[in-house]
Protein backbone atom coordinates (compact mmCIF):
# COMPACT_ATOMS: atom_id res chain seq x y z
CA UNK A 1 0.00 0.00 0.00
CA UNK A 2 1.74 3.03 -1.07
CA UNK A 3 1.72 7.00 0.30
CA UNK A 4 -1.91 8.93 -0.46
CA UNK A 5 -1.64 11.38 -3.00
CA UNK A 6 0.38 14.56 -2.45
CA UNK A 7 1.90 12.75 0.49
CA UNK A 8 5.40 11.39 0.83
CA UNK A 9 5.79 9.51 4.00
CA UNK A 10 2.03 9.50 5.57
CA UNK A 11 0.59 6.28 4.26
CA UNK A 12 -3.07 4.83 5.46
CA UNK A 13 -0.52 2.37 7.69
CA UNK A 14 1.39 5.37 9.12
CA UNK A 15 -2.01 7.52 10.13
CA UNK A 16 -3.63 4.29 11.86
CA UNK A 17 -0.10 4.47 13.65
CA UNK A 18 0.15 7.93 14.79
CA UNK A 19 -3.88 8.21 15.38
CA UNK A 20 -3.13 5.10 18.06
CA UNK A 21 -0.36 6.71 19.41
CA UNK A 22 -1.39 10.83 19.43
CA UNK A 23 -5.64 9.85 19.43
CA UNK A 24 -8.03 11.78 16.97
CA UNK A 25 -8.57 13.69 15.78
CA UNK A 26 -5.76 14.65 14.46
CA UNK A 27 -3.75 16.99 12.10
CA UNK A 28 -0.81 15.07 10.27
CA UNK A 29 1.44 17.01 8.22
CA UNK A 30 3.62 15.51 5.37
CA UNK A 31 7.19 16.90 6.21
CA UNK A 32 8.30 15.79 2.26
CA UNK A 33 5.53 17.47 0.70
CA UNK A 34 5.96 20.98 2.59
CA UNK A 35 9.24 20.43 1.13
CA UNK A 36 8.60 19.57 -2.16
CA UNK A 37 5.75 22.05 -2.78
CA UNK A 38 8.18 25.13 -1.93
CA UNK A 39 10.58 23.35 -4.29
CA UNK A 40 8.19 23.49 -6.85
CA UNK A 41 7.01 27.12 -6.50
CA UNK A 42 10.35 28.21 -6.30
CA UNK A 43 11.29 26.11 -9.48
CA UNK A 44 7.84 27.80 -10.92
CA UNK A 45 8.92 31.55 -10.67
CA UNK A 46 12.04 33.67 -11.49
CA UNK A 47 15.37 32.47 -9.68
CA UNK A 48 15.31 36.75 -8.61
CA UNK A 49 12.12 35.87 -6.44
CA UNK A 50 12.14 34.95 -2.68
CA UNK A 51 9.48 33.01 -1.46
CA UNK A 52 7.68 34.62 1.93
CA UNK A 53 5.46 32.10 3.41
CA UNK A 54 2.16 33.77 4.28
CA UNK A 55 1.97 32.05 8.17
CA UNK A 56 -1.66 33.23 8.11
CA UNK A 57 -2.43 29.39 5.94
CA UNK A 58 -0.53 27.73 8.60
CA UNK A 59 0.43 29.00 11.73
CA UNK A 60 2.18 25.92 13.62
CA UNK A 61 5.81 26.80 14.42
CA UNK A 62 7.47 23.53 12.78
CA UNK A 63 5.94 23.62 10.01
CA UNK A 64 7.30 27.39 9.45
CA UNK A 65 10.98 25.84 10.71
CA UNK A 66 10.99 23.08 8.51
CA UNK A 67 9.50 25.56 5.49
CA UNK A 68 12.72 28.24 6.28
CA UNK A 69 14.98 25.70 6.89
CA UNK A 70 14.75 25.26 3.34
CA UNK A 71 14.77 28.70 2.28
CA UNK A 72 11.12 30.22 2.77
CA UNK A 73 11.22 33.47 4.10
CA UNK A 74 7.91 34.86 6.76
CA UNK A 75 4.94 37.04 5.97
CA UNK A 76 3.22 38.01 9.37
CA UNK A 77 0.19 39.50 10.03
CA UNK A 78 0.03 39.92 13.98
CA UNK A 79 2.34 39.58 16.92
CA UNK A 80 2.44 36.36 17.73
CA UNK A 81 2.89 34.89 14.43
CA UNK A 82 5.93 37.80 14.47
CA UNK A 83 7.09 35.98 17.52
CA UNK A 84 6.21 32.46 15.98
CA UNK A 85 8.93 33.91 12.71
CA UNK A 86 11.16 35.02 15.39
CA UNK A 87 11.15 32.08 17.25
CA UNK A 88 11.46 29.46 14.35
CA UNK A 89 14.57 31.12 13.37
CA UNK A 90 13.90 33.28 10.50
CA UNK A 91 16.58 36.00 9.92
CA UNK A 92 14.37 39.26 10.73
CA UNK A 93 15.24 40.37 7.23
CA UNK A 94 13.52 37.99 5.87
CA UNK A 95 9.87 39.03 7.54
CA UNK A 96 7.31 41.05 6.15
CA UNK A 97 4.58 42.65 8.42
CA UNK A 98 1.33 43.26 6.85
CA UNK A 99 -1.94 43.47 7.75
CA UNK A 100 -5.08 46.42 7.95
CA UNK A 101 -5.39 47.25 11.06
CA UNK A 102 -2.50 46.69 12.78
CA UNK A 103 -2.17 47.88 16.63
CA UNK A 104 0.66 50.59 18.08
CA UNK A 105 1.94 47.32 19.63
CA UNK A 106 2.47 45.60 16.98
CA UNK A 107 4.00 48.28 15.06
CA UNK A 108 6.71 48.73 17.74
CA UNK A 109 7.46 45.09 18.28
CA UNK A 110 7.98 45.09 14.38
CA UNK A 111 11.02 48.12 14.88
CA UNK A 112 11.86 46.45 17.63
CA UNK A 113 12.87 43.04 15.61
CA UNK A 114 13.76 45.07 12.73
CA UNK A 115 12.39 43.68 10.31
CA UNK A 116 12.69 43.80 6.46
CA UNK A 117 9.53 46.03 5.95
CA UNK A 118 6.66 46.85 7.18
CA UNK A 119 3.46 46.93 4.54
CA UNK A 120 1.31 50.17 5.07
CA UNK A 121 -2.00 49.87 4.18
CA UNK A 122 -3.46 53.40 4.49
CA UNK A 123 -1.90 57.26 4.88
CA UNK A 124 -2.96 57.28 8.45
CA UNK A 125 -0.56 54.13 8.78
CA UNK A 126 2.01 55.87 7.31
CA UNK A 127 1.86 58.82 9.75
CA UNK A 128 1.42 56.60 12.65
CA UNK A 129 4.73 54.57 11.37
CA UNK A 130 6.89 58.14 10.87
CA UNK A 131 5.95 59.29 14.60
CA UNK A 132 7.09 55.89 15.45
CA UNK A 133 10.31 55.85 13.73
CA UNK A 134 10.95 59.52 15.16
CA UNK A 135 10.60 58.45 18.78
CA UNK A 136 12.72 55.26 17.64
CA UNK A 137 15.37 57.38 16.85
CA UNK A 138 15.86 54.67 13.59
CA UNK A 139 13.67 54.43 10.20
CA UNK A 140 11.27 52.49 8.99
CA UNK A 141 11.28 50.51 6.18
CA UNK A 142 7.70 50.73 4.34
CA UNK A 143 6.24 48.71 1.44
CA UNK A 144 3.03 50.77 -0.14
CA UNK A 145 0.36 47.96 -0.10
CA UNK A 146 -1.46 49.43 -2.93
CA UNK A 147 -5.05 48.58 -4.10
CA UNK A 148 -4.76 48.89 -8.55
CA UNK A 149 -8.04 50.47 -10.46
CA UNK A 150 -8.80 46.88 -11.22
CA UNK A 151 -7.88 43.27 -11.91
CA UNK A 152 -7.87 40.80 -14.12
CA UNK A 153 -10.49 38.04 -12.95
CA UNK A 154 -9.70 34.39 -12.43
CA UNK A 155 -8.70 34.62 -8.14
CA UNK A 156 -11.66 32.92 -6.25
CA UNK A 157 -11.78 35.91 -4.14
CA UNK A 158 -10.59 39.08 -5.24
CA UNK A 159 -8.49 41.16 -2.84
CA UNK A 160 -8.16 44.14 -5.26
CA UNK A 161 -9.64 46.37 -7.60
CA UNK A 162 -12.52 46.90 -5.81
CA UNK A 163 -13.71 49.01 -2.47
CA UNK A 164 -11.41 47.12 0.32
CA UNK A 165 -10.17 47.70 3.57
CA UNK A 166 -6.36 46.58 2.25
CA UNK A 167 -3.65 49.21 0.71
CA UNK A 168 -4.45 52.51 -0.38
CA UNK A 169 -6.00 52.98 -3.93
CA UNK A 170 -3.83 53.29 -6.48
CA UNK A 171 -5.33 56.97 -7.82
CA UNK A 172 -4.95 57.99 -4.39
CA UNK A 173 -1.47 57.15 -4.28
CA UNK A 174 -0.58 58.59 -7.47
CA UNK A 175 -1.71 61.58 -5.99
CA UNK A 176 -0.40 61.59 -3.30
CA UNK A 177 2.89 63.34 -4.36
CA UNK A 178 6.22 63.54 -2.47
CA UNK A 179 5.12 60.71 0.46
CA UNK A 180 8.93 60.12 1.48
CA UNK A 181 9.02 64.21 1.77
CA UNK A 182 5.95 64.32 4.49
CA UNK A 183 7.39 61.53 6.35
CA UNK A 184 11.46 61.54 6.80
CA UNK A 185 11.48 59.15 9.27
CA UNK A 186 10.00 56.25 6.54
CA UNK A 187 12.63 54.18 4.20
CA UNK A 188 10.05 54.21 0.97
CA UNK A 189 11.38 50.87 -0.18
CA UNK A 190 8.55 49.87 -2.82
CA UNK A 191 4.82 48.29 -3.66
CA UNK A 192 3.30 45.62 -2.55
CA UNK A 193 0.34 44.25 -4.67
CA UNK A 194 -1.77 41.31 -3.46
CA UNK A 195 -4.81 40.52 -5.65
CA UNK A 196 -6.50 37.92 -4.85
CA UNK A 197 -6.06 34.16 -3.73
CA UNK A 198 -7.35 30.21 -4.76
CA UNK A 199 -5.99 31.18 -8.12
CA UNK A 200 -5.54 27.84 -10.49
CA UNK A 201 -5.22 29.24 -13.59
CA UNK A 202 -1.52 30.49 -14.60
CA UNK A 203 -2.48 33.01 -16.45
CA UNK A 204 -4.31 35.26 -13.87
CA UNK A 205 -1.23 34.20 -11.84
CA UNK A 206 1.37 35.91 -14.41
CA UNK A 207 -1.25 38.46 -15.56
CA UNK A 208 -0.95 39.77 -11.63
CA UNK A 209 2.52 39.73 -11.11
CA UNK A 210 2.87 41.92 -14.93
CA UNK A 211 0.42 44.66 -13.26
CA UNK A 212 1.82 44.61 -9.71
CA UNK A 213 5.08 45.44 -11.11
CA UNK A 214 3.86 48.21 -13.98
CA UNK A 215 2.05 49.55 -10.99
CA UNK A 216 5.75 49.69 -8.69
CA UNK A 217 7.19 51.25 -11.54
CA UNK A 218 4.64 53.98 -12.26
CA UNK A 219 4.03 54.77 -8.12
CA UNK A 220 8.13 54.73 -8.40
CA UNK A 221 7.92 57.50 -10.71
CA UNK A 222 5.01 59.41 -9.47
CA UNK A 223 5.61 59.50 -5.70
CA UNK A 224 9.23 58.83 -4.75
CA UNK A 225 8.76 56.03 -3.44
CA UNK A 226 11.63 53.45 -4.33
CA UNK A 227 12.16 49.85 -6.30
CA UNK A 228 14.11 48.01 -3.15
CA UNK A 229 11.19 45.35 -2.70
CA UNK A 230 8.38 44.80 -4.58
CA UNK A 231 6.19 42.39 -3.32
CA UNK A 232 3.61 41.17 -6.22
CA UNK A 233 1.36 38.99 -4.14
CA UNK A 234 0.82 35.91 -4.95
CA UNK A 235 -2.18 34.00 -3.80
CA UNK A 236 -1.54 30.18 -5.88
CA UNK A 237 -4.52 27.53 -5.39
CA UNK A 238 -4.49 23.98 -4.74
CA UNK A 239 -7.45 21.80 -6.29
CA UNK A 240 -9.72 20.81 -3.75
CA UNK A 241 -13.11 19.80 -5.40
CA UNK A 242 -14.16 17.90 -8.62
CA UNK A 243 -13.31 19.79 -11.97
CA UNK A 244 -11.01 22.02 -10.30
CA UNK A 245 -7.33 21.05 -11.31
CA UNK A 246 -3.87 21.77 -9.91
CA UNK A 247 -2.16 24.62 -11.68
CA UNK A 248 0.14 23.94 -14.75
CA UNK A 249 3.26 25.09 -13.03
CA UNK A 250 5.46 24.77 -16.38
CA UNK A 251 3.29 27.08 -17.97
CA UNK A 252 3.45 29.16 -14.99
CA UNK A 253 7.16 29.22 -15.06
CA UNK A 254 7.35 30.63 -18.85
CA UNK A 255 4.40 33.04 -17.95
CA UNK A 256 6.39 34.48 -14.81
CA UNK A 257 9.62 34.46 -16.41
CA UNK A 258 8.41 36.39 -19.28
CA UNK A 259 7.04 39.10 -17.36
CA UNK A 260 9.65 39.19 -14.21
CA UNK A 261 12.80 39.15 -16.75
CA UNK A 262 12.33 42.34 -18.27
CA UNK A 263 11.51 44.40 -14.83
CA UNK A 264 14.93 42.34 -13.03
CA UNK A 265 16.75 43.40 -16.09
CA UNK A 266 15.73 47.07 -15.40
CA UNK A 267 16.02 47.15 -11.95
CA UNK A 268 18.51 44.02 -10.99
CA UNK A 269 19.04 45.25 -7.34
CA UNK A 270 15.28 45.10 -6.73
CA UNK A 271 14.44 42.46 -3.90
CA UNK A 272 11.30 40.58 -5.59
CA UNK A 273 9.12 38.76 -3.20
CA UNK A 274 6.38 36.26 -3.77
CA UNK A 275 3.55 35.43 -1.01
CA UNK A 276 2.23 31.73 -0.67
CA UNK A 277 0.18 30.27 2.03
CA UNK A 278 -2.14 27.73 0.80
CA UNK A 279 0.27 26.35 -2.03
CA UNK A 280 3.02 25.64 0.35
CA UNK A 281 0.77 24.02 3.27
CA UNK A 282 -2.64 22.57 1.74
CA UNK A 283 -1.46 19.54 0.07
CA UNK A 284 0.97 18.73 3.21
CA UNK A 285 -2.01 18.13 5.51
CA UNK A 286 -4.46 15.57 6.49
CA UNK A 287 -7.25 16.03 8.82
CA UNK A 288 -7.54 12.47 10.76
CA UNK A 289 -10.73 11.52 12.34
CA UNK A 290 -12.20 8.30 13.86
CA UNK A 291 -15.51 6.94 12.96
CA UNK A 292 -17.52 6.86 16.43
CA UNK A 293 -21.01 5.78 15.24
CA UNK A 294 -22.54 5.07 11.64
CA UNK A 295 -26.32 5.26 11.44
CA UNK A 296 -29.26 5.80 8.89
CA UNK A 297 -31.54 9.06 8.94
CA UNK A 298 -34.16 9.39 6.06
CA UNK A 299 -32.82 7.01 3.89
CA UNK A 300 -29.01 8.65 4.26
CA UNK A 301 -26.09 6.89 5.61
CA UNK A 302 -24.13 9.35 8.39
CA UNK A 303 -20.61 8.25 9.52
CA UNK A 304 -20.25 10.37 12.81
CA UNK A 305 -16.87 11.02 13.41
CA UNK A 306 -14.82 12.42 16.54
CA UNK A 307 -13.68 15.10 14.35
CA UNK A 308 -15.93 17.86 12.28
CA UNK A 309 -15.91 21.31 11.07
CA UNK A 310 -14.93 23.69 14.18
CA UNK A 311 -11.18 22.28 13.28
CA UNK A 312 -12.00 22.49 9.56
CA UNK A 313 -14.34 25.28 8.24
CA UNK A 314 -13.36 25.34 5.20
CA UNK A 315 -14.86 21.64 4.79
CA UNK A 316 -18.45 23.70 4.79
CA UNK A 317 -17.78 25.18 1.95
CA UNK A 318 -15.31 27.55 0.71
CA UNK A 319 -16.76 30.67 -1.82
CA UNK A 320 -19.85 28.65 -2.73
CA UNK A 321 -23.22 28.49 -2.15
CA UNK A 322 -23.11 24.60 -3.29
CA UNK A 323 -21.37 22.27 -0.86
CA UNK A 324 -18.15 20.49 -2.11
CA UNK A 325 -16.21 17.78 -0.80
CA UNK A 326 -12.56 18.23 -0.07
CA UNK A 327 -10.76 14.65 -0.99
CA UNK A 328 -12.11 11.76 1.78
CA UNK A 329 -10.47 8.52 2.38
CA UNK A 330 -11.42 5.71 4.02
CA UNK A 331 -7.89 5.29 5.60
CA UNK A 332 -9.02 1.75 7.37
CA UNK A 333 -9.77 0.31 4.10
CA UNK A 334 -7.55 1.75 1.57
CA UNK A 335 -8.50 -0.76 -0.69
CA UNK A 336 -12.01 -1.39 -1.05
CA UNK A 337 -14.14 0.10 -3.21
CA UNK A 338 -17.03 2.37 -2.78
CA UNK A 339 -20.20 0.46 -1.81
CA UNK A 340 -22.62 4.23 -1.31
CA UNK A 341 -22.80 7.71 -0.58
CA UNK A 342 -21.90 9.15 2.87
CA UNK A 343 -22.58 12.20 4.80
CA UNK A 344 -19.68 12.42 7.40
CA UNK A 345 -20.37 14.46 10.67
CA UNK A 346 -18.84 15.38 13.71
CA UNK A 347 -19.75 16.37 17.18
CA UNK A 348 -20.93 19.54 17.04
CA UNK A 349 -25.05 20.47 17.16
CA UNK A 350 -25.55 21.83 14.61
CA UNK A 351 -26.79 20.70 11.14
CA UNK A 352 -23.48 22.60 9.59
CA UNK A 353 -20.99 20.17 10.89
CA UNK A 354 -21.35 18.50 7.51
CA UNK A 355 -17.66 17.59 6.84
CA UNK A 356 -18.49 16.27 3.60
CA UNK A 357 -21.65 15.41 1.66
CA UNK A 358 -22.82 12.70 -0.05
CA UNK A 359 -19.40 11.56 -0.45
CA UNK A 360 -18.66 7.70 -2.10
CA UNK A 361 -16.68 5.60 0.87
CA UNK A 362 -16.76 2.01 1.20
CA UNK A 363 -18.94 0.27 4.19
CA UNK A 364 -17.74 2.08 7.33
CA UNK A 365 -17.71 1.30 10.72
CA UNK A 366 -16.48 2.65 14.36
CA UNK A 367 -13.34 2.74 14.82
CA UNK A 368 -12.54 3.26 10.94
CA UNK A 369 -10.06 6.05 10.31
CA UNK A 370 -11.12 8.84 7.96
CA UNK A 371 -8.60 11.31 6.66
CA UNK A 372 -9.66 14.50 4.63
CA UNK A 373 -6.53 15.37 2.24
CA UNK A 374 -5.30 18.70 1.03
CA UNK A 375 -6.10 20.37 4.29
CA UNK A 376 -3.06 21.62 5.33
CA UNK A 377 -4.03 25.26 5.03
CA UNK A 378 -6.92 27.37 6.85
CA UNK A 379 -7.49 24.48 9.41
CA UNK A 380 -7.81 24.97 12.54
CA UNK A 381 -6.21 28.31 12.84
CA UNK A 382 -9.67 29.62 10.60
CA UNK A 383 -12.06 27.33 12.28
CA UNK A 384 -13.76 27.83 15.44
CA UNK A 385 -12.16 25.61 17.48
CA UNK A 386 -13.47 26.63 20.58
CA UNK A 387 -17.13 25.95 19.47
CA UNK A 388 -18.84 23.36 22.33
CA UNK A 389 -15.16 24.31 24.14
CA UNK A 390 -13.59 21.31 22.22
CA UNK A 391 -10.47 23.40 21.36
CA UNK A 392 -7.87 22.76 18.93
CA UNK A 393 -6.80 19.80 17.92
CA UNK A 394 -3.60 17.91 18.39
CA UNK A 395 -0.77 18.39 15.22
CA UNK A 396 1.89 15.95 13.82
CA UNK A 397 4.60 16.55 11.41
CA UNK A 398 6.13 13.50 9.97
CA UNK A 399 9.48 14.16 8.26
CA UNK A 400 12.34 11.84 7.21
CA UNK A 401 10.69 8.92 8.73
CA UNK A 402 9.83 10.68 13.05
CA UNK A 403 6.26 11.93 13.92
CA UNK A 404 6.77 14.70 15.63
CA UNK A 405 4.30 15.76 18.26
CA UNK A 406 4.53 20.13 17.09
CA UNK A 407 1.20 21.16 18.66
CA UNK A 408 -0.27 18.83 21.81
CA UNK A 409 -4.03 19.14 21.66
CA UNK A 410 -6.30 21.68 23.90
CA UNK A 411 -6.95 19.96 27.28
CA UNK A 412 -9.92 20.91 29.57
CA UNK A 413 -7.49 22.47 31.97
CA UNK A 414 -6.33 24.86 29.11
CA UNK A 415 -9.66 26.04 28.27
CA UNK A 416 -10.74 26.55 31.43
CA UNK A 417 -8.20 28.74 32.41
CA UNK A 418 -8.37 31.69 30.53
CA UNK A 419 -12.18 31.82 32.47
CA UNK A 420 -12.61 33.66 35.33
CA UNK A 421 -15.34 32.09 38.30
CA UNK A 422 -16.71 34.07 40.56
CA UNK A 423 -19.00 32.25 43.25
CA UNK A 424 -22.43 33.74 43.21
CA UNK A 425 -23.83 30.87 45.46
CA UNK A 426 -22.94 33.18 48.83
CA UNK A 427 -26.00 35.61 47.35
CA UNK A 428 -27.92 33.37 49.01
CA UNK A 429 -30.45 33.84 46.53
CA UNK A 430 -32.24 30.81 44.34
CA UNK A 431 -33.76 30.98 41.09
CA UNK A 432 -37.03 31.06 43.11
CA UNK A 433 -36.15 34.03 45.09
CA UNK A 434 -34.97 36.49 42.39
CA UNK A 435 -37.50 35.16 39.98
CA UNK A 436 -39.92 36.21 43.05
CA UNK A 437 -38.09 40.03 44.03
CA UNK A 438 -38.12 40.22 40.17
CA UNK A 439 -41.90 40.28 39.38
CA UNK A 440 -43.04 41.97 42.81
C1 LIG B 1 -3.99 35.57 2.84
C2 LIG B 1 -2.85 36.30 2.24
C3 LIG B 1 -1.77 35.58 1.69
C4 LIG B 1 -1.74 34.09 1.59
O1 LIG B 1 -2.66 33.70 0.62
P1 LIG B 1 -2.66 32.22 0.01
O2 LIG B 1 -3.78 32.28 -0.96
O3 LIG B 1 -2.89 31.29 1.14
O4 LIG B 1 -1.34 32.00 -0.61
C5 LIG B 1 -0.70 36.31 1.20
N1 LIG B 1 -0.70 37.66 1.23
C6 LIG B 1 -1.72 38.38 1.73
C7 LIG B 1 -1.65 39.85 1.74
C8 LIG B 1 -2.83 37.72 2.26
O5 LIG B 1 -3.84 38.43 2.74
Amino acid sequence: MGALPDNDEVTPALCAELADRFGTPLYVYDGGTLVRSLAELTGALHPAMEVFYSLKANPNISVLSLLAAHGARAEVSSLVELRTALAAGVDPADIIFLGPGKTAYELAACLDAGVHAVVAESFEELAELDELAARAGRPVRVLVRVNPAETAPGSRLAMGGKPRQFGIDEDQVLAAGDLPGRHPHLLFAGVHGYLGTRILDHTTAVANTAQVLDLAERVAAATGIGLDTVDVGGGLGVAYFDKETDLDLAALREGIHAVVEPFHRRHPGTRLLWEAGRFLAARAGIYLTRVRYVKRSHGQRFAVTDGGTHHHMAAVGIGSFVKRNFPVRALSRPDAPATGLWQLTGPLCTPNDLIAKDVALPDLAPGDLVGILRSGAYGPSASPVLFLSHGHPAEVLVHDGTAYLVRSRDEPADLLRQQHLHDFSATGSTPADSLQRSTR
